[in-house]
């Protein structure tokens, strides 16, 4: 199962994660990057690699 970590102090909230695998990211309350779902299967999980490579400053990590 991959487990799915980010780092705050890297995200900048440019919320090209949150567009691109929206069940998996979302923005908070501060405008930085939180996981909604840490574990995600299948098409899910694509879309979470996918938003990784998207993230302009490397803030994501699929494990
Ligand atoms: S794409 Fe990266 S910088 Fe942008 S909100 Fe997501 S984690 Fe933060």
């Amino acid at each position: 199962m991959s487990e799915i970590s980010t780092d705050q102090t890297r995200c900048q909230g440019y919320g090209n994660c949150a567009a691109a695998a929206p069940e998996v990211f979302d923005l908070d309350d501060t405008g930085l990057v939180e996981v909604l779902n840490a574990n995600p299967e299948g098409p899910e999980l694509a879309r979470a690699r996918e938003a990784a490579t998207m993230c302009p400053v490397q803030a994501i990590t699929v494990g």
